[in-house]
């Protein structure tokens, strides 16, 4: 039996490495000439001839758990190809006032820390990480593991749990106002209404059953991938090819072929090329509008909103910051204020002159990432998803008001430590991933409905056709598009 996924972004890898191990041979068709998607990487030379490494998208790692999972499902031990650290420091924090605060994956000494810096009672912290574990524990195999568009997922004992419980998942509340509740210190709620944009959402709009996020991050941990976060994609990409998966690079497929309820292959390059099963890790949106434009379009949930994107400024720096560490957040003075710009409540959809600066550093624990005595600076700003606005503009402001904050907040000026500069911002993000508007995770998850509102891992019209990915069930980021392949390979009947 022949398979074909369309996308080598994660988990587009991750359907291949499972339909292969289910016996199919399997043929992955990606439009770049490079592995990964979202989940890639780039060098820059710097001025001396020495050279940057940048991860070019995400750089937080959780669940690594879910990529050893492939290695074994091959009957491979996951450390002959993939080895990561579990980070002893989850996060620093900068406030314009000076306050700094260091977000310690150990939950005793992160709530002294917050005791001792915000005079928040440690226990308002625990309490809340406790909760967190609670609610995934809940959610987690009805909502993550299996396919929500399948009557039995409704009928099984988690599901029955997941309804004895439901009032313990804030569904009917905001992120923000459960952190509210939570703690008395602003800061400590601004610190836990960020995992709103772990989804790209708004933690003023989306439900605090959101909560369950911080949960990956402090209960099951952080960690960073010892060659970097391309080395998900590179080392699932070599397991995929002794595996015996064939990856075709500058394939971009144009169009996915059917005859009645059956989908019978794809066209790439103008050639027909005839499969019994297709997975389309492209954007569902893209999906259904460039590859099946004939084919009926679920509308409600192509049109529902999309989450946040981001604009990435990729920086080589010529000096070393040991206040900073892999992972550093310089919070806004109005979080409030930056959502309602980002998701367009009080006019066009923009960025807040005083954004919130996330700044990871791989170079702190992969010195070669940069030349000595230099970082690797990856700012990423939350922007809005693209709908045309001036982006030239929106970046030269934007970068002004980076290159300010971090200089107040940091007391030296940054500009002049700039050596080498790339950006990537929401255009770019659409052009080169084919995702809807550029954005990050698909649709948004600024309502409660929106688990329901993400394309099933099937198609409702044709017998062999599946979806993986961040824009389909269970959403965006690595963790939840492994999940995807995962679902949908347990659809695909043996
Ligand atoms: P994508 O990465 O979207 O890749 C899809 C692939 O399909 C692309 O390679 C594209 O070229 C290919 N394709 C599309 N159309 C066609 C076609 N017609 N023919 C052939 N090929 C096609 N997640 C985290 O977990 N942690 C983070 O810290 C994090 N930070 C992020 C920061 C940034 C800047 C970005 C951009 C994303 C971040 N994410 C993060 C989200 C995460 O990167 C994505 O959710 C995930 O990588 C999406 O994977 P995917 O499998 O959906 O495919």
């Amino acid at each position: 039996m022949k398979a074909a996924i369309i996308g080598a972004g994660i988990a587009g890898i991750a359907s291949a490495i499972r339909l292969a191990v289910k016996g199919y041979s399997v043929d992955v068709f990606e439009a770049n000439d490079y592995p990964g998607g979202k989940l890639s990487t780039f060098e820059h030379t710097a001025p001396d001839g020495g050279v940057y490494r940048f991860d070019a998208g995400p750089s937080l790692f959780t669940m690594p758990q879910l990529v050893d999972d492939l290695f074994r499902l091959a009957g491979r031990n996951p450390a002959d190809y993939f080895e990561y650290v579990r980070l002893e420091e989850t996060c620093r924090y900068f406030w314009d006032d000076g306050t700094r605060l260091t977000a310690w994956a150990d939950h005793n000494r992160f709530a002294r820390e917050v005791e001792a810096i915000l005079g928040e009672p440690g226990q308002h912290l625990l309490d809340h990480l406790a909760d967190s574990a609670l609610k995934y524990d809940v959610t987690e195999k009805l909502f993550l593991q299996k396919s929500l568009h399948k009557l039995g997922t409704w009928l099984g004992r988690d599901a029955l749990r997941g309804y004895l419980n439901l009032p313990k998942l804030g569904v009917f509340g905001t992120m923000n106002g459960a952190n509210e509740r939570r703690f008395q210190h602003p800061k400590l709620v601004q610190l836990f209404n960020r995992y709103a944009t772990y989804n790209g959402s708004d933690p003023y709009q989306t439900p605090a059953t959101l909560n369950i996020i911080p949960h990956l991050e402090y209960n099951i941990g952080a960690f960073f991938p010892k060659q970097g976060m391309v080395s998900i994609t590179s080392s699932l990409e070599k397991l995929a090819t002794d595996l015996g998966i064939q990856f075709h690079y500058k394939a971009r497929v144009d169009a996915i072929e059917t005859t009645g309820k059956q989908v019978t292959g794809l066209r790439v390059d103008n050639q027909i090329i005839p499969f019994d099963l297709v997975v389309s890790n492209m954007d569902v949106v893209n999906t259904f509008r460039k590859l099946l434009p004939n084919a009926r379009q679920p509308e409600r949930i192509l049109r529902q909103p999309k989450s946040s994107s981001g604009l990435i400024f990729y920086w080589g720096i010529n000096r070393e910051f040991p206040e900073l560490d892999l992972h550093n957040i310089f919070f806004s003075n109005d979080y409030q204020a930056e959502f309602n710009q980002l998701f367009g409540k009080n006019g066009p959809a923009s960025l807040s002159n005083d954004p919130t600066i996330y700044l990871n550093i791989t170079s702190k624990h992969k010195p070669d990432d940069a030349p000595p005595g230099h970082e690797n600076w990856f700012i990423l700003l939350n922007a809005p998803n693209n709908t045309g606005q001036d982006w030239d503009t929106i970046i030269a402001q934007a970068r002004q008001h980076v290159i300010r904050k971090l200089s107040h907040v940091l007391g030296v000026d940054v500009a002049p430590l700039i050596e080498t500069e790339s950006i990537l911002d929401p255009r770019s993000i659409e052009s080169r991933t084919s995702s809807s508007q550029g954005a990050l995770y698909g649709n948004s998850s600024n309502n409660r409905f929106a688990a329901f509102m993400r394309h099933a891992n099937f198609s409702h019209e044709f017998g062999n056709l599946y979806f993986v990915g961040g824009s389909v069930h269970p959403g965006g980021g690595i963790p939840l598009c492994l999940l995807s392949a995962k679902i949908m390979s347990e659809l695909v009947a043996d």
